[in-house]
């Protein structure tokens, strides 16, 4: 199974400076829920805009908390297989 492993005590600061390998996650402080924040879904006027004041606009679709938080870092599968990627 995949397991998301995160890059600690890492932001890029900018959403549009976040590496395309970078996966994002969206995870609400509230209820814990989380999944794959998609950044081609954001709104125009916010792609070049700070990763905290994303996080301040997000709302939970689980509890409507808004008490968002991304996380970036990226898949990998197991915890002993490291696969090569391709390209
Ligand atoms: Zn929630």
């Amino acid at each position: 199974m995949r397991k998301f492993l995160e890059i600690r005590d890492w932001s890029p600061g900018y959403l549009n400076v976040t590496p395309q390998h970078v996966t994002i996650i969206a995870l609400c402080k509230a209820c814990g829920a989380s999944r794959e924040f998609d950044r081609n879904g954001v709104p125009a006027n916010l792609r070049h805009a700070l990763i905290a004041d994303i996080e301040r606009r997000l709302k939970c679709s689980s509890c409507g908390a808004k008490a968002g938080r991304l996380r970036f870092g990226s898949y990998v599968e197991g915890q002993n297989e490291k696969r090569r990627l391709p390209g």
